[in-house]
Parts: C-alpha cells; sequence; structure tokens
C-alpha cells in the first residue's frame, strides 16, 4: 500500500520520493506520512539482522514508491565502510546506562546516519520523477549538518551544495572540517549571525517563488537537506528499532519490555524519529528530551509555550544551540488531532511573535515526553564523572542527554533500561571534553588535545580527524545574513 506525505499546513499530498526531493512543502510546512506504518516484522526477526537488513525492513514502510531494489542499493551504498564500526550503530553500557554511539560515520557525529544515505535517495528519486535540472542542496548548519551534507553529496552527479554556517558559532575542528571540504559541487559560506539567521534566511529562499523562478530558466531547482526533509527523518529511525533489538539479541532486555530513550536535542529531529518508532510498536516507554542552556524545550514541554524571544547562548554543544525547533511543528501537528489549521495558525505566530502556546488538550497529548536541561557546569561534570568511574569519555552534546537522565532517574526513581543517543564522537569537541576533565588541558593545542584524548580513552584517533591535520582550506566566503541569496545567486552563475 503507498503511503502519502501530507504537508502539516494543509497542502496536497505527494509520494515519498517528491517529498525527499522537494524536502518543504510549497505551502511551508513539513511532509508528514498520513498514517506511521507498524512495524511488520517481529522482533526475534529483527534481533538476529544487520543494519543493512533492519534498515531496509523500516525505510520499506515508508519509501512505498522505492522499489526493493532501489531502496537495498540506497542502503548498501550509505552503510558501507565509510563507517568505522561494522554494527554501524554500536552500544556501549556504561553507569547505568546504554549509550548509543551514532558517530561512526565520515565526519563523527550522528547526522552521518541520515547524511549518508540522503543522497542516494534523492539522486533515486529525482531519477523516479524524471527531474533534469541540477539538484541544489541549500542547508543552514550549527555545525555537524553541513559537513555531513557535504561528505554526502561531494561530487555526486547532478547535485550542487551550498553550505551557510555561523562564522563565530562552531567548534575550530568543526569549521576545519568544513573549510577543507573536497568536490567541485562544494560551496561553504560562513556568516556574521548565529544558526537562526542562517535556518531563517535558507528558509525565506525555498520560500521565494522569484528566485524559485530564475533557477529553474538556468536549469536549477532547490533541495534540503536538512533535519526537515523526511529522507533524514526515516533513516533515523532505523537505529532506535535496532537498538532494541540488539539490546533483546544481547539479552539486556527481555523481548516486549518497555525502554527509555534519551536524546540531546536541538531541531528535534532525531527525538521525533524516537518517536515514530514508539509510534510504529515499539516498546519504548518515556522520549526524554535533553536541552542545554537554550532550554526553550524543556520551558516548551513544562509550560505548553514555545517562545523565542530570548538570549541566544553559545554553549560547549554547538549543535544544540537552536532556538527554533524546525522539527517540532510535525509534533504540534500530531497532537493538534493532524488539524493543519491549528497548526498553521501557531506555525504563524511564532513567524511573526517569536512564541504561541498550545492549548490545555494539546498538552496532554505530550505524556510521552519528558524534557529538562543541562548546565554548562553540569555538562561538563558529568563527562568528568562518567570518565573518573568507568573511563568512558563522551562529547558535551552526549553529556547533556546523560546529565539530563540523572535528573530524571532522581525526580522519577523510574529504573527501566534506558538508552542514550551519544550523537557526537568526544574528539570532535576535544577541548571541552579534555578541559572537563582536568582543567590543565587548557595549555594544549587543538591537536595535542586530540592525541592526549587518545591516550586517555584508549580510543584510536578518527580518519575524519586525521584528515584535517594538514588538509589545505578551500573555502573562505563569508558574508552577512542579507547578502545570503547574492551569493547563492553568484555561485550559481543566476544574473537576473
Ligand atoms: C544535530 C545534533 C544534535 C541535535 O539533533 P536534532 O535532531 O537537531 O535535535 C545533537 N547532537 C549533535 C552532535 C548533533 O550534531
Amino acid at each position: 500500500m503507498s503511503l502519502i506525505y501530507k504537508s502539516t499546513r494543509g497542502g496536497e499530498g505527494v509520494c515519498a520520493s517528491m517529498a525527499i526531493l522537494k524536502g518543504l512543502a510549497d505551502d511551508g510546512g513539513l511532509y508528514v506520512p498520513e498514517r506511521i506504518p507498524a512495524l511488520d516484522v517481529p522482533v526475534e526477526a529483527l534481533a538476529e539482522m544487520t543494519y543493512q537488513e533492519v534498515a531496509y525492513e523500516v525505510m520499506k514502510l515508508y519509501l512505498t514508491d522505492f522499489t526493493e531494489e532501489e531502496l537495498k542499493s540506497c542502503i548498501s551504498k550509505a552503510y558501507d565502510s565509510k563507517f568505522d564500526a561494522q554494527e554501524i550503530a554500536p552500544m556501549v553500557y556504561a553507569d547505568g546506562a546504554y549509550y548509543l554511539e551514532l558517530f561512526h560515520g565520515a565526519t563523527i557525529a550522528f547526522k552521518d546516519m541520515a547524511l549518508s544515505i540522503l543522497p542516494h535517495l534523492m539522486t533515486t528519486s529525482a531519477k523516479k520523477n524524471h527531474v533534469d535540472h541540477e539538484i541544489v542542496i541549500l542547508t543552514a548548519t550549527s555545525g555537524d549538518t553541513g559537513k555531513a551534507a557535504m561528505a554526502g553529496f561531494a561530487d555526486v552527479e547532478g547535485t550542487r551544495i551550498i553550505v551557510f554556517y555561523p562564522k563565530d558559532g562552531v567548534s575550530p575542528v568543526q569549521e576545519k572540517q568544513m573549510v577543507t571540504q573536497k568536490g567541485s559541487n562544494t560551496f561553504v559560506v560562513g556568516i556574521h549571525g548565529n544558526f537562526d539567521d542562517a535556518q531563517t534566511g535558507v528558509k525565506r529562499m525555498f520560500n521565494d517563488k522569484e528566485l524559485a523562478a530564475g533557477l529553474d530558466r538556468h536549469g536549477f531547482q532547490f533541495s534540503s537537506a536538512n533535519s526537515i526533509n523526511i529522507g533524514r527523518l526515516v533513516p533515523q529511525i532505523v537505529y532506535y528499532v535496532y537498538a532494541y533489538a540488539m539490546l533483546v539479541h544481547n539479552e539486556e532486555i527481555k523481548n516486549g519490555e518497555t525502554v527509555n530513550v534519551v536524546v540531546p536535542t536541538g531541531n528535534f529531529g532525531n527525538i521525533l524519529a524516537a518517536y515514530y518508532a514508539k509510534n510504529m510498536g515499539l516498546p519504548i516507554d518515556r522520549l526524554i528530551c535533553a536541552s542545554n542552556e537554550n532550554k526553550v524545550l524543556y520551558d516548551f514541554f513544562s509550560t505548553g509555550s514555545y517562545d523565542k524571544n530570548r538570549e541566544f547562548i553559545l554553549t560547549s554543544s554547538p549543535s544544540m544551540d537552536i532556538l527554533i525547533s524546525s522539527n517540532l511543528e510535525r509534533l504540534i501537528y500530531k497532537i493538534s488531532g493532524e488539524d493543519p489549521q491549528v497548526n498553521a495558525r501557531l506555525m504563524q505566530s511564532l513567524t511573526s511573535e517569536g512564541r504561541y502556546e498550545i492549548t490545555e488538550a494539546m498538552k496532554k497529548e505530550l505524556s510521552d515526553f519528558y524534557g529538562n536541561y543541562a548546565s554548562e557546569a553540569e555538562t561538563a561534570q558529568m563527562i568528568h564523572d562518567l570518565y573518573t568511574d568507568t573511563g568512558y569519555v563522551i562529547d558535551p552534546h552526549t553529556a547533556v542527554a546523560a546529565a539530563v537522565y540523572k535528573k530524571y532517574t532522581a525526580e522519577t526513581n523510574d529504573t527501566k533500561k534506558t538508552i542514550i543517543a551519544s550523537t557526537a564522537s568526544p574528539f570532535k569537541f576535544a577541548r571541552s571534553v579534555m578541559t572537563a576533565i582536568d582543567e590543565a588541558y587548557g595549555n594544549m593545542d587543538d591537536f595535542e588535545l586530540i592525541d592526549e584524548l587518545s591516550k586517555l580513552a584508549n580510543v584510536a584517533v578518527p580518519a575524519a580527524v586525521e584528515e584535517i591535520r594538514t588538509a589545505p582550506v578551500r573555502h573562505t566566503t563569508q558574508c552577512d545574513v542579507d547578502e545570503m541569496e547574492n551569493v547563492v545567486k553568484q555561485w550559481l552563475g543566476i544574473k537576473d
């Protein structure tokens, strides 16, 4: 049976391949499946499968207009030796929780889980829909998406990719990873603004009909690799199913036993995937949404009021420094009883007032979620304590999740087995990690810290970090927020 994707703001439905190509719906809404499919393979069977096999069983339920051959080909091109762990997403038990390591791909952050397959889903979708325009991927990044998207799209025929990042809002390793990106179809721009400025600028370009017409005349069409694309969301559901099956396989839990999931959250994509997994029938109890000091989601879950009118704080977990969590719109739509008018009104209020409030009835629908946040001091303490107690080293994003999980268990006494999404390698944030362990490391330079971390954690320096030690800088463009469109036009050679 084919699954249709509707817009959260009421526009016409499309099939999966079209939703992947378009990214955002014409009315500015996000595509959502008209129903969430149920898992149709028993967990006992999933427990014996490889990551790639589980990926097929999950994704086939969502991407119903892909043939078996097309989907399997996308999966095998994505989840191969680019990952340095055979399990693709291995799990490590430490201090009472299971850390699901989602950082074994090309850029050592969890974005690789989806972005290594998205280019293949997109070029397959283009072929299926007889698209002859060159696809231009326009992306705003808070640090990790940009690099992971470029690594996925670099030199993929029929595509170009432009990445905007906040010039002073990413870690040195993140920036070096981006500005050294290879591939003649890649373009990186540092903007004088924060991530929300970058994301708002990108959204404006997507909604600009005149710009779209100009692109069309020159043989281009925009698409999005941001986490609003269902081609990002669907591959993220896979690892929750895989993790649960792995726990059953390893006899850590009984089949059917419920588990909690903790997700360090920014744009609400990763945790939304866990919510979809739960709605497919996976025995997940609470979805624990962990924020850093930009705790707009914590406030939302505790008050029902979403308010981005506040100071934007730069933290040691920059990929979560976000005040507009785009994917939350999909949850708002769901808890409104799938009412596009209600959702559109709230999103309109977010655009014009920077805030909105949900009704009591909608608030009741949020009981699957628990929200909390960790301060910078609590995050550093978490890294320090986990290392001291167990020898396991986690990055600041994962530490936010671990610290929130501690608050959750202290508040609820819930002893259910719990999976913590570990979203970045500590090597990507070596300075924050090492100084959390011991302030004395503050004197070392970034690569000394990386070598020291390798010794301390007893883990080899990942290839992704080794590469940038010596790689030449290829991208030096910077611009103001209001120049983003001109920069895009210039690079594509569009004059009118
Ligand atoms: C993107 C990112 C997050 C946040 O994920 P969302 O899907 O945006 O909520 C957390 N940690 C890391 C390391 C990331 O790169």
